[in-house]
């Protein structure tokens, strides 16, 4: 037997016991001849102590950090004053009686018995040894406890977990597909699936009624930002619903989760706000608005109808916006603090920023000479600006006004910590546009994605305006992030016929791509619907994590690279030879 229980685990009712335990040296001290250590496992730690005249604590006094040890000990309370109340075992200690190494170890690359900042590409490469960390470790179960969660919940309400292929077709998300070489059928490909959303449709017409699974998701992306290759998110499908009857299954799962696996987060509101995609833009600029404060935009434009300052006025006549936010307690910013805005400001895409500053001594920054005393009066009016704010304004086209001043509220947010980071502020966003126009390839490209449900109201527009067709979708946000997108399908032929259509597709494509789906549609498809929460992004808030790598035991790095395998890597000749490929390297790439 290795050990007769964990590290972690003794308390002051072992006083008296015989132990054998097993772990790794978290620390390791001498005290005039008596050596101490801290033997590390998945529970905890645990005082070890070893007196120079008991013959097993010559192993303990060899040993070094990280080794892995077993400890025969007896269980006693730690002398008077030497009790560690940070510790959950702080109250007793383990006298060594027989120590055995299990195995000795380098010294490691950087250190696991403190939270250091190391390298994260040194982190990566020795990913074994980083999630020995307890934040790691915390991170690990608190991901296992979610997703328990969910699966207990969900077959609590009817729900079955179906595995769906790795190796499948094209399943468009929006990204590239990963594809994998077919040995037995020269020249052929699967692809990874993008998401399971046209096999989890397919067992909605399979009659399952209510699937869901955690599901691996592929996505070749350019990595901008905090993204993986490939992903986890809750996949959920339900048949004979209507779009609130998802949305309140999510809901419903995601409000009991939370006291559950994290107690000390709370929800902003219950029920969750619902806007529709309009009202989040005009508001907070963005269809993942961070709810937890304010710091609204106003559309100012009609204050400033007959303005006299020429950008105002020009940005009108071309048919563009003035909006603005109001920074509290901002108006003595220095000339350079505003600079540093209007840099900001240009890097998210506007021509520039105008400022106002509402000072004791009277109103100032770069737009006051402008501003009529009647405008300014209308601006505290609709915004509630008051002394000692600063109002930054936007004269843009929508699209530029809403992106550069929802980036300028979320650097507020973080500059004068105005989100609480305990709250969990989960809304909808409803109401989506069904249709996207893509500038580059001059073609309609799915908002979400093509198997979404219009609004059956909308489909006399498909010839004639496809711009404005709603769809069914919907988001869940939190706290600035898209959590998950879902939306009543489409489940007639005809319709999803349409879409591929309007999409771009020739018939023979797509035949040839989703022929399947349409004809699955033609045996009776049950009206059905669904969503799919990202688990990584859900752990990583819970977490208090800044990205999720921190909350995938092996990521890749924002390269898309395997550092600790070195993964991707080239293929042997005869690997390629049987998979009937050959490499051609782009040039730089040649020897
Ligand atoms: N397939 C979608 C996605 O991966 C989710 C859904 O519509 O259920 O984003």
């Amino acid at each position: 037997m290795y050990r007769t229980m964990y590290c972690g685990e003794l308390r002051p009712s072992h006083i008296g016991q015989k132990v054998t335990l097993a772990g790794w040296v978290h620390r390791q001290r001498d005290h005039g001849g008596v050596t101490f250590i801290d033997l590390r496992d998945r529970s905890g730690v645990v005082q070890i102590v070893g007196n120079p005249e008991v013959p097993g604590a010559a192993m303990i006094r060899e040993a070094r950090v990280e080794w892995v040890l077993q400890v025969t000990g007896m269980v006693r309370r730690r002398p008077e004053g030497a009790e560690n109340p940070n510790l959950p075992t702080g109250e007793v200690e383990v006298e060594v009686l027989e120590c055995e190494a299990l195995n000795p170890a380098k010294p490691l690359p950087f250190v696991v018995n403190k939270d250091e900042d190391v390298d994260e590409n040194v982190r990566l490469k020795y990913r074994y040894l980083d999630l020995r960390r307890e934040r790691m470790q915390r991170n690990l179960i608190l991901r296992h406890r979610v997703v328990k969660f969910i699966r207990d919940y969900l077959d609590q309400q009817g729900f079955i977990e179906v595995e769906t292929p790795i190796l499948f077709k094209t399943t468009p998300e929006g990204a590239r597909d990963y594809l994998v070489p077919s040995r037995v059928h020269p020249g052929c490909f699967y692809a990874l699936p993008q998401s399971p959303q046209q096999l989890k449709q397919l067992l909605m017409v399979a009659g399952v009624d209510r699937y869901f699974q955690i599901a691996r998701c592929f996505r070749d992306e350019d990595l901008r930002g905090d993204r993986q290759p490939e992903f986890t998110q809750l996949d959920l499908e339900m048949s004979f619903v209507h779009r609130d009857d998802v949305l309140n299954m999510v809901e419903g799962l995601f409000t009991a989760m939370l006291p559950v696996v994290a107690p000390h987060k709370k929800l902003l509101a219950s029920p969750w706000p619902k806007l529709s995609y309009t009202e989040a833009l005009e508001r907070f600029g963005t269809d993942k608005p961070d709810l937890r404060f304010g710091m609204e935009l106003y559309d100012v434009s009609d204050i400033f109808a007959s303005s006299g300052f020429m950008v105002f006025q020009n940005t009108l006549k071309t048919g563009g916006v003035i909006k603005c936010i109001v920074v509290p307690g901002c108006a003595e910013y220095t000339r350079k603090e505003v600079d540093d805005l209007t840099s900001f400001a240009r890097e998210q895409g506007a021509k520039g920023l105008a400022t106002l500053a509402l000072t004791a001594e009277g109103v100032k920054g770069t737009a006051q000479k402008f501003i009529t005393s009647e405008e300014t009066a209308a601006l505290r009016e609709r915004t509630g600006a008051g002394e000692g704010d600063l109002i930054l304004f936007v004269a843009d086209q929508k699209t530029v006004a809403n992106k550069t001043l929802s980036a300028l509220r979320l650097l507020f947010r973080d500059r004068l910590q105005l989100a609480d980071r305990n709250t969990m502020a989960f809304a909808w966003i409803v109401d989506f546009p069904m249709f996207e126009w893509n500038e580059e390839e001059q073609k309609w490209d799915a908002a979400h994605h093509p198997f979404t449900m219009p609004r059956l109201e909308d489909l006399s527009k498909f010839d004639t305006d496809p711009g404005s067709i709603l769809s069914d979708a919907y988001d869940m946000v939190c706290n600035g992030y898209e959590m998950a997108s879902g939306s009543i399908r489409i489940h007639r032929r005809d319709i999803q016929f349409k879409i591929f259509q309007l999409l771009g597709l020739k018939e023979a494509d797509i035949q040839q791509k989703f022929g399947h789906m349409l004809e699955a549609f033609e045996y009776g498809a049950p009206p059905h619907g669904g969503i799919a929460p990202g688990i990584d992004r859900l752990v990583m808030l819970l977490a208090d994590e800044p990205n999720i790598r921190e909350v995938i035991a092996f990521p890749k790095n924002q390269a898309a690279r395997d550092l600790m395998a070195d993964a991707p890597s080239p293929a042997t000749d005869k690997q390629l030879a049987e998979l009937h490929i050959r490499v051609e390297l782009p040039k730089e790439e040649q020897g």
